[in-house]
């Protein structure tokens, strides 16, 4: 398995640029860096580091995702807004 270059999204709760990927109890998850200035938002967990940046990414409103439910788009938490 080959590292690639992981480009996180900004945070959908605060828009700051400081997520990180952090582990988890099952795995990983995308974290806003509360020591960098973030909110501390948490994203959903993944066994891998790409499937918990996909996660936090994904969290992002599109065209084609009005199809999904809101559950499903409910990917990052925010603890405050
Ligand atoms: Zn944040």
């Amino acid at each position: 398995m080959s590292w690639q270059p992981i480009n996180l999204a900004v945070c959908p709760c605060c828009g700051f640029d400081v997520a990180r990927i952090a582990p988890a109890s099952d795995g990983f998850r995308v974290i806003c860096d509360m020591e960098r200035g973030g909110c501390g938002a948490e994203g959903g967990s993944a066994k891998t580091e790409p499937g918990a940046v996909g996660l936090w990414n994904n969290d992002y409103p599109s065209p084609g995702a009005v199809a999904l439910t809101n559950a499903a788009l409910k990917r990052v938490w925010c603890w405050q807004r």
